[in-house]
């Protein structure tokens, strides 16, 4: 890993200082209960890269308390995605269910030393009790019973004695405290619900806050990378292994959350996409996931680079999707070939060529890259142009073809639109055309062409399908309203059937290319489909600068 620095790492560097074998360890802690998104790239970005520059481990653990809305369908997407991204966990994968019976019996253990006690408050009413920021809570009446009460209590929750939320285990810490998450905070639930891991075995399962530190403890992280939301329950993580722990034991750290403008980073919010049938799946090219954006087209390279220059901090922001948009585009600019695809076809006849003329033009593949070589490219009577390089009357501003007026095609003849043909609805659907077979690759005598098109042959070529996306929010920061439904762009895929260069499309090497003038695109082909299909990844300019 080269230039990667952020306030962690100087925090890590400054205690080897002191503290020369000390061994790092991080995790990886994601909840099975949707796909990863981009916003957990960057989590993992920098947890596998912190544990790599200081030759430690990271661990992927599966944070697998609340049964309800977690799948193996989940836990397998977000193992795929890790791989694809190209970062490898320490060991065995982990689950925090690996330490149900353990957490069970610290749990006793805090009952033990009257650090804990089962409440029989309803869930309404612990949160009437726990009081405001300006007001303390109040003691639940069912605080001061005796350990063996609590203990027992306890046990018959674990035996399924109760119906769900009729009691659970609490921390008796401070309901006076002036954070709200120390005034006794849940422990335990009871849940009837079968687990992935566990089966039945299980009708209580411990919190979030409860087993976090604790599967920290346990896998020997030393440096618990969390996001900012976190920060208040840093008290309570530290209480809770204080209480239990007499070892030194894993320090948290919280940085701020990844947000990227006209998307949503939150997997409550995706899965309504995904319900509601807005996105065809998780790994829609719309989606922000790791699996949308890499059917969309989205290298893990490009991806890794995005996190590495967003960097790490502990103010939270909103990220510029074009950001996103110039990490692929600045990879494929080097990387990917050059063709021509025209996406809306409207025909060119030439009328000065013969019926069966065919012509192979020589053309780069790269413009500035010699190693990738050359092509042919056909070049017969007929051909397509994009509906958009056309007008019949168009102002001087208008560079492209026009009615009685010269336009090059792209490294081949300067052509002039003679006369159109329309259809009964009025839409031109032919331009006559002559074509000056003196200018391949040569100025005309005495005038000047400024516009350059593309083009396909109409005889020779490979129909395709064109995927084009926009993005799935009109409004800049969706996130912030509750009825970000409501700020869906309704036009951000339209699908268009147009041709591209007859090429060999076979080399599986080649899945991104440069259509010139119309941007970065992926072949994501299924195997047995007869029509090509392309995704647009990224247009070739930066179409974010004018919307609001
Ligand atoms: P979500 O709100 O999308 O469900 P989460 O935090 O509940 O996010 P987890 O599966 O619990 O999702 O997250 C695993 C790890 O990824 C956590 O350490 C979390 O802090 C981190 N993470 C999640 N979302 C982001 C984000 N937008 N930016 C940075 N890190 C994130
Ligand atoms: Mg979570």
């Amino acid at each position: 890993m080269n230039i990667y620095n952020n306030f962690i790492i100087n925090i890590i560097k400054k205690e080897l200082k002191k503290n020369k074998n000390k061994k790092i360890c991080t995790r990886f802690p994601p909840e099975p209960n949707g796909y990863l998104h981009i916003g957990h790239a960057k989590s993992i970005y920098l947890n596998f890269n912190i544990a790599k520059k200081f030759n430690g481990k990271c661990n992927l653990r599966f944070d697998d308390t609340n049964p309800v809305n977690e799948t193996k369908n989940f836990i397998n997407s977000i193992k795929k995605d890790i791989k694809w991204l190209g970062f490898k966990w320490n060991g065995s994968i982990k689950y925090s269910s690996n330490y149900f019976d353990l957490l069970y019996k610290y749990a006793i253990f805090l009952i033990k030393k009257n650090f804990a006690y089962v409440d029989e408050l309803s869930s309404k009413q612990i949160k009437k009790y726990k009081g405001t920021l300006n007001t303390p809570g109040i003691n639940s009446p069912y605080r001061n019973r005796t350990i063996e009460e609590n203990i027992k209590l306890f046990n018959n929750m674990k035996n399924g004695k109760y119906i769900e939320g009729k009691l659970c285990l609490r921390a008796k810490i401070d309901m006076k405290s002036p954070r709200i998450i120390m005034r006794d905070p849940v422990l335990y639930r009871i849940k009837y619900f079968p687990h992935h891991q566990t089966g039945n075995k299980w009708c209580i399962y411990p919190t979030y806050d409860f087993s976090h530190c604790i599967s920290d403890y346990i896998e020997g992280i030393t440096h618990s990378l969390c996001t900012l939301e976190f920060q208040d329950n840093r008290e309570l993580y530290n209480w809770i292994l204080n209480k239990i722990f007499t070892k030194k034991y894993p320090k948290q750290y919280e940085f701020s959350r990844l947000n990227i403008q006209f998307t949503v980073l939150s997997k409550r919010k995706l899965k309504k996409l995904v319900e509601k049938k807005i996105v065809s799946g998780w790994d829609d090219p719309r989606m922000p996931t790791i699996s949308g954006l890499k059917k969309r087209g989205y290298t893990s390279k490009s991806i890794k680079n995005f996190c590495k220059k967003i960097g790490i901090t502990k103010q939270n922001n909103l990220i510029e999707f074009s950001l996103l948009e110039s990490c692929i585009r600045e990879e494929l600019n080097i990387s990917a070939p050059r063709i021509m695809a025209v996406i809306n076809p409207l025909k060119i006849i030439f009328i000065n060529l013969p019926k069966n003329y065919k012509e192979k033009i020589l053309m780069k593949n790269h413009p500035f890259k010699s190693k990738m070589g050359t092509r042919k490219v056909y070049f017969n009577k007929e051909i397509y142009i994009d509906n958009s390089d056309f007008l019949e009357n168009a102002t001087k501003k208008y560079k492209r073809l026009v009615l009685g007026k010269e336009v090059r095609l792209r490294y081949s003849y300067v052509i002039k639109a003679e006369k159109i043909k329309k259809d009964k609805n009025g839409i031109i659907n032919v331009v006559y055309c002559s074509c000056d077979l003196k200018t391949l690759n040569k100025k005309p005598n005495n005038r000047k062409v400024k516009g350059i098109i593309h083009w396909v042959s109409a005889i020779k070529n490979l129909p395709a399908k064109f995927y084009l996306y926009e993005n799935l929010f009109l409004d800049k920061n969706p996130n912030n309203s509750d009825d970000f439904l409501k700020k869906i762009n309704k036009n951000s895929l339209s699908i268009k059937h147009g041709f591209i260069e007859k090429i060999n499309i076979k080399n599986k090497l080649k899945k991104y290319f440069q259509f010139e003038r119309e941007g970065y695109f992926y072949l994501d082909n299924k195997i047995n489909s007869k029509k090509l299909r392309f995704n647009r990844i990224v247009k070739l300019k930066n179409s974010y600068i004018n919307k609001k």
